[in-house]
């Protein structure tokens, strides 16, 4: 196997989590590896708005077995460096600060091991790095706030409406904030509202470790390997993580030794990579002692709210999420019936192809007839809190084996009675919402579905109840280190990627500050 020279830290994934993390740890002068399965993205010309072809592309087919309830489009959040925010649609919130303490407050999931106010400077950070747009003041009171440095965008005009809805409803609503450029920001571009977010965005106005934190991470030091697939972690005799195996772009086997280990390949892959490295002294997988490790594997509910008004209100113009956000629903509240709320995000519609198929199968007159309603066509996502289960979870499957003979994932989900509650009643009152603004046709689309794998992993204080402590280091193994979502120990309705660069910068300070400890 060929060997490469040892380095301080060697890291597995180069998305949100990996690539903050990157640049925190190069800008403490350590020395960097980044191992990344995918390729390297050129936007202006891999990123083609075709929405045919689009997501295959960004697709990685890795297999992995999926038992009871599907949960996202596919079990990745995407490849190539930049990981899922290649394609991601660039909400971006804070989470609020009853999420950290939800086990204590709401007997759901587990506390987190520090606070909001202590992740405060980090959402700063991450704020000012991705260059969010948004609110600095107007949220109503009670709901957490960032810091954003660019102004919130304009509301696109179907959104306008989508809020007299709200207005007449009494439910507060105002621009969101988004890793999308409302003006130029260290150098990227202002958005030209496309809306081929999802498809990439060929100037760069939208965020992306790619060019928001390689850049820098690699002029001060940082390599990058991509196309270079890590299928196991190997120890030494004194119970540390020792190197990373993986195979380079030819296929070839090589191993990375380093200091310090971090698996960030999200939230299936890097409970796989744990467990597929298990050993005679880890015979569970690697930082398996309380058995947690795969557990507690969470989503955040979607669901999806279509109208059609009278008149063309072009709701497929701009950027897809975000443009206006009320989170009025998103703290439990007893008298409802059930645990748990939601967010709800003004979307763009959608490109006509989508919209083609909206209705099920047309053809002919009734297609045509049904794309006469485009322009007037318009959407509102809703994000829910799912409830956490250790049941729910990632596994290995000796039976599915990858082109290499490595095991791959098993995902076993089964959404709640309280999640399809839930999800329910946001899409309702999403539809009123949109009647109150005067659409004449509303409907949502069921049943209950979630996005944004997170947990499996989890943060704690006790290391009989959690994998890692509260900066991302495995209680087991002291330089094996976990950044993520994987991380997150409760249920959010809050698009988790703001937080994961929050992570990355919290715990690359952490690293960089001791780790001549590990
Ligand atoms: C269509 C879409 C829209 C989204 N919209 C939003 C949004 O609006 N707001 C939001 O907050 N979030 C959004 N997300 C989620 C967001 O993309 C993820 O939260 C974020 O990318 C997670 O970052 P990560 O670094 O943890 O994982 P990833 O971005 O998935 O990065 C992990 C990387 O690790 C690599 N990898 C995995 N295993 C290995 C291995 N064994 N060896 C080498 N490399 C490996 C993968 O190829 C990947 O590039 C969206 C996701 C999708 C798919
Ligand atoms: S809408 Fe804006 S952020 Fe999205 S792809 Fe187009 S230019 Fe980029």
């Amino acid at each position: 196997m060929a060997q490469n020279e040892k380095v301080d830290v060697c890291i597995v994934g180069s998305g949100a989590a990996g690539g903050s993390l990157s640049l925190a740890l190069a800008e403490a002068g350590i020395k960097v590896v980044v191992l990344e399965v995918g390729p390297w993205w050129n936007p202006l010309t891999d990123y083609i708005h075709n929405p045919l072809e689009m997501p295959g592309r960004f697709r990685w087919n890795m297999p992995v077995t999926q038992v009871g309830d599907r949960v996202g489009r596919t079990p990745h959040s995407s490849w190539g460096v930049g990981g899922g925010m290649n394609h991601w649609t660039a909400a971006v919130g804070r989470f609020e600060e009853e999420d950290f303490k939800q086990g204590t407050l709401e007997g759901m999931g587990a506390d987190w091991p520090f606070s909001y106010a202590d992740l405060v400077p980090y959402y700063e950070k991450a704020e000012a790095q991705l260059g969010v747009s948004g609110l600095a003041a107007g949220a109503p009171a009670g709901y957490v706030q960032g810091k954003p440095p660019n102004p919130a965008h304009r509301l696109f005009y179907a959104n306008q409406l989508l809020k007299k809805g709200f207005d007449k409803l009494g439910i507060p609503s105002y621009s969101g904030s988004v890793a999308i450029n409302s003006q130029i920001y260290k150098g990227r571009p202002a958005c030209n509202y496309c809306g081929g977010c999802s498809m990439g965005c060929p100037i760069g106005a939208k965020a992306n470790t790619a060019i928001t934190h390689f850049p820098q991470a690699i002029k001060l030091g940082v390599e990058v390997r991509a196309r270079s697939y890590a299928t196991q972690i190997r120890m030494d005799n004194r119970g540390r993580a020792k190197s990373v195996v993986y195979f380079d772009f030819n296929g070839v086997e090589q191993e990375q030794e380093a200091n310090i280990v971090v698996a960030a390949g999200w939230t299936i892959e890097s409970p796989r990579l744990l467990l597929n490295s298990a050993t005679s002294q880890f015979p569970d997988g690697l930082a398996n002692s309380s058995g947690l490790v795969g557990r507690g594997l969470t989503c955040i509910l979607g669901g999806r709210i279509r109208a059609i008004y009278d008149e063309p209100v072009d709701g497929f113009k701009g950027f897809n999420l975000n443009n206006l956000e009320s989170r009025h629903f998103y703290k439990t509240d007893a008298s409802r019936g059930y645990w748990g709320g939601w967010t709800f995000e003004a979307s763009s519609s959608g490109h006509p192809l989508s919209y083609a198929n909206q209705r099920g199968r047309l053809w002919g007159h009734d297609l045509i007839e049904h794309m006469k309603t485009f322009r007037s066509y318009a959407a509102l996502s809703v994000w829910g809190r799912a409830t956490v289960s250790l049941d729910n979870r990632v596994t290995i499957d000796d039976q599915v084996k990858d082109e290499y003979g490595i095991p791959a994932a098993k995902i076993t989900y089964h959404f709640s009675d309280n999640d399809h509650q839930l999800s329910r009643e946001g899409r309702r009152r999403g539809e009123e919402a949109f009647e109150a603004a005067g659409a004449k046709e509303v409907w949502s689309d069921g049943p209950t579905r979630g996005s944004y794998w997170l947990g499996g992993l989890r943060m704690g204080s006790d290391p009989a109840e959690s994998v890692t402590n509260g900066y991302g280091q495995t209680h087991d193994i002291p330089n094996l280190f976990v950044v993520g979502p994987m991380l997150i120990p409760g249920a959010v309705g809050i698009q988790p990627t703001l937080t994961i660069v929050a992570l990355g910068n919290r715990i690359g300070e952490y690293i960089g500050a001791n780790r001549q400890e590990f």
